[in-house]
């Protein structure tokens, strides 16, 4: 009997697993961060002096700012959890090629290959 070689880029069940709950922990922690950013924009730490009410509409920019970013990557987060459910998860987007693992491991919410990821950071500065 013949044993289909693997590919060693294919993602075993129990990495996936494994990846599974490392991006249910990220999404926790973006969750959390979102939850603080809201807290922090509560105007309930000791106020008083006008200069604050200056720097407390810059604060909500920055803030708004950064809370844009947690949105983005609990997108991306939720969206490798429903290519995980659906089976299809650890390959690129753009070219449908494996994503070679040790990307994986390092962005597990990554959705292109590297050369993707370059060629549709390129395209963006054109
Ligand atoms: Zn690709």
């Amino acid at each position: 009997m013949v044993i289909k070689k693997a590919n060693k880029e294919a993602l075993t069940a129990a990495e996936i697993k494994a990846i599974k709950a490392h991006l249910l922990e990220l999404r926790e922690d973006a969750m959390a961060r979102l939850k603080d950013k809201k807290r922090l924009d509560m105007p309930d730490n000791e106020v008083g002096d006008p200069i604050d009410d200056a720097s407390k509409s810059l604060d909500k920019e920055i803030l708004f700012e950064l809370s844009g970013n947690a949105h983005k990557t609990l997108d991306q987060i939720e969206a490798a959890l429903r290519k995980i459910d659906k089976g299809i998860y650890g390959v690129c987007e753009y070219c449908r090629q494996p994503i070679p693992k040790k990307r994986i491991k390092a962005l597990p919410f990554a959705r292109y290959c590297i050369n993707c990821q370059h060629s549709t950071e390129s395209s963006h500065q054109h």
